[in-house]
């Protein structure tokens, strides 16, 4: 018997998926997952090409708002230094470096609640402009939009906006108390309509139960547009945050949740992104064989605030697995 009768469905994008569905996917026979992951992969993308992004912390710490997995949160002890928004060129520096290491995405990260229309909203919009005159594709992530400064952000240039729903509408309250899932939507929707591609996903390990995974899963896949790249996290315990002391996030369940977001997103990117740094290299590649194509990777070796491999670990890992970087995308 084949393993999925059903594999033609796979060629065509579905936005009407049930929490059934999706369950019953993410609960099959492991290796009967990852191998539907792998061939629904290689139906939509080329599978030896992994996309390198570096991201770019560019306003660190100080945050107001109460996310429990954040290092950058002003209300917790944290030994996370604080940095105002860095200076254009410093920016534009490492951005330079970046496309020198393979990368062919540029992520700038500001620890805001939300954008303010103010002299740094200002600033970004420079370092978007800029770096996306350098051909590589920038993305953003800077906490809540208005429609209009999204609409100057895409007019600057800017490829893609990352806002992660971070986990499920449930469990979205014993997470984060300030501010709503429903804020999530709003700004994602904002980004649409200003027509930049939308990169949204979320974290496991944050105490949730698998419903809420498959939930999270369900409303990023029923979205009227799925969003063109989905990071899925491990949760990185960082010390002084109220998550610090949850156990470590098994490999295995990171691997139903890329394998799981593969199937019914076929022509996502689908990023495995915070976590890696707790991943042996095995563990990796069983992520990039359930349809993983994406990391983060860069010269400072951090992940905002977080550990990451470095560039030559990253590099040195996809050359043994037979892997390349994948050059910009059209
Ligand atoms: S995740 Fe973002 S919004 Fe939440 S506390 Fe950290 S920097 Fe602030």
């Amino acid at each position: 018997m084949l393993l999925d009768e059903n594999i033609e469905h796979k060629k065509e994008l579905r936005h009407d998926w049930s929490r059934q569905e999706i369950t019953a996917i993410y609960n099959k026979p492991l290796l009967n997952l990852i191998y539907e992951a792998a061939t629904v992969h290689r139906m939509w993308h080329k599978a030896d090409e992994i996309q390198l992004s570096t991201l770019l912390s560019i306003k660190t710490g100080g945050c107001p708002e109460d996310c429990s997995y954040c290092g950058q949160a002003a209300r917790y002890h944290t030994d996370i230094q604080v940095q105002a928004l860095l200076p254009l060129d410093t920016v534009l520096d490492h951005a330079r470096r970046a496309q020198a290491n393979g990368a062919s995405r540029f992520c700038m990260a500001a620890a805001w609640r939300e954008v303010r229309d103010n002299r740094d909203f200002d600033r970004v919009l420079e370092m978007v402009s800029a770096i996306n005159a350098m051909g590589l594709e920038v993305c953003c992530t800077l906490g809540m939009l208005t429609e209009d400064q999204a609409k100057r952000l895409q007019e600057a240039g800017l490829f893609a906006y990352n806002h992660n729903l971070d986990t499920s509408e449930a469990y979205y309250d014993k997470i984060i108390s300030t501010r709503k899932f429903d804020n999530r939507l709003h700004t994602i929707n904002n980004v649409r309509k200003a027509g930049m591609t939308v990169c949204s996903g979320g974290i496991i390990g944050l105490g949730e139960t698998v419903e809420d995974r498959i939930a999270m899963l369900c409303t990023l896949s029923n979205m009227p547009q799925h969003p063109e790249s989905v990071p899925i996290n491990a949760l990185a315990r960082v010390e002084g945050t109220p998550l610090e002391n949850l156990p470590k996030v098994r490999i295995w369940d990171m691997v139903r949740m890329i394998a799981t977001a593969r199937i019914i997103m076929p022509s996502t990117m689908i990023r495995l992104s915070a976590g890696r740094m707790e991943m042996e290299e095995e563990e990796q590649a069983w992520c990039f064989m359930a349809g993983a194509n994406s990391i983060f990777t860069g010269e400072k070796e951090t992940l905002l605030v977080t550990p990451n491999p470095g560039v030559s670990e990253d590099m040195a890992m996809l050359d043994n697995l037979g892997l390349k970087p994948m050059v910009k995308k059209d």
